[in-house]
């Protein structure tokens, strides 16, 4: 009995990082609901009404709409491997972490890969991807709507139309985004995207959403080769999530997919727009507080994300004392800088259900004594008067 461990009493945090968000209770209770079999009409229905309101999330039309069992990078690859056949061209737009990963997936699946740079916390204009696509001439156009890494925000709404005429299909990683900012992938002309549930949709971390317009659908239909990826092959996936076949392929993670059901649930319930609005607002809060203590964003104000907040760690601070006095004494997790932004940028999440207003405050609290241990010259209450008064 004796080598048997304890069991699992995870500490209550606030998750304000880059992800994974807070967790609402009816979505941890929904996990913890009788499995059921992964043909049981229950859980059929389940996945029906899953696909629907994923539909609504993703503001489409698109048939071919579900979760990929897997996290957030399990749907990127989803998307690259089913639309790219061996030796296709793909431009890749990098300007963080998740630019590059995509561009790794898209070798590995053999794509003949072109990419464009910005330097992290910037983003591409129209005039950028427009030259790029011109003389890459790419089967696919991959780009990062919120590169979590960096903290920017990617212009969409006019790029689709540069990529179409030249041909090629747009596809949107909306990992970050859904849930936080608007995703328009009809009316912004988005052939394929794919998103995570940890980030705002407030789910715990295990699924992808993705989907896939009929252009893209019937790219995948009409392949030459063998999808490379037995697992994330969407023609045999995309068979069990249909209403007519129902053919087995993997059994689904009956009980994360109950989990989706329900944060989709509480996202439509708020509704996306007053969602986007209570990101925005307590994103202004934070800004206004980290502004009175004397802390400056990383990313030039028009690109900034509402939900990932990324800022320069003051001179003199230290990055990971502060980091772990907020874990210690408040439970508060926020997130180091990555790549070049390591140790010079820290990252704040306001993801989905962290995304409250309390939290905000809290944390403007917390930092400033956590600043005030590192020796920092700042006003008391200044940060939470500063919030409190937007
Ligand atoms: C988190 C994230 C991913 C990867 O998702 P995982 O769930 O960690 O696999 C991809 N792209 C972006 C923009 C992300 O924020």
């Amino acid at each position: 009995m004796s080598n048997i461990p304890p069991p699992v009493t995870p500490p209550r945090r606030i998750l304000m990082g880059p992800g994974p968000s807070d967790i609402s209770p009816r979505v941890l209770a929904a996990l913890g609901a009788p499995t059921v079999g992964h043909l049981d009409p229950y859980f059929l229905r389940i996945m029906d009404e899953t696909q629907t309101m994923l539909r609504q999330a993703f503001r489409t039309e698109n048939k071919l709409t579900l979760a990929v069992s897997g996290t957030g990078s399990s749907g990127m690859e989803a998307c690259v491997v089913n639309l790219i056949e061996p030796g296709d061209r793909m431009l890749v737009c990098i300007n963080g972490v998740f630019g590059k990963r995509m561009a790794d997936v898209a070798g590995r699946a053999q794509a003949e890969v072109t990419t464009i740079e910005r330097p992290f916390g910037e983003v591409f204009t129209l005039h950028e991807i427009a030259d790029a696509v011109k003389s890459a001439q790419p089967k696919v156009v991959g780009i990062v709507h919120a590169e979590t890494s960096t903290g920017a925000r990617q212009p969409l709404e006019e790029i689709s139309q540069i990529i179409h005429d030249a041909g090629a299909l747009l596809l949107v990683d909306c990992v970050t985004s859904l849930g936080g900012i608007p995703v328009e992938i009809d009316a912004w002309g988005i052939d394929a995207a794919y998103s995570g549930t940890q980030k705002c949709l407030s789910c715990p971390p295990g699924l992808a959403p993705v989907t896939f317009s009929p252009r893209a659908l019937e790219i995948i239909q009409n392949r030459k080769s063998k999808i490379a990826s037995w697992y994330l092959d969407m023609q045999m996936v995309s068979n069990y999530w249909s209403d007519q076949s129902r053919a087995y392929h993997h059994t689904a993670p009956i009980n994360m997919n109950y989990a989706l059901h329900e944060s989709l649930r509480i996202v439509l319930e708020e509704g996306l727009e007053a969602r986007h609005a209570r990101h925005r607002a307590n994103h202004l809060m934070l800004r206004a507080g980290l502004e009175a203590l004397g802390v400056e964003f990383a990313v030039a104000e028009e690109h900034r994300l509402p939900m990932l907040n990324a800022v320069k760690i003051p001179e003199g601070v230290d990055d990971k004392g502060v980091r772990s006095q907020l874990l210690r004494e408040f439970g508060i997790e926020i997130g180091g800088g990555l790549g070049p932004m390591a140790g010079k940028t820290w990252r704040i999440g306001l993801m989905g259900e962290t995304s409250a207003r309390r939290n905000v405050l809290l944390f403007l609290a917390a930092l400033e004594a956590c600043l005030k241990s590192q020796g920092a010259d700042v006003t008391p209450g200044a940060g939470v008067a500063a919030a409190n008064g937007v």
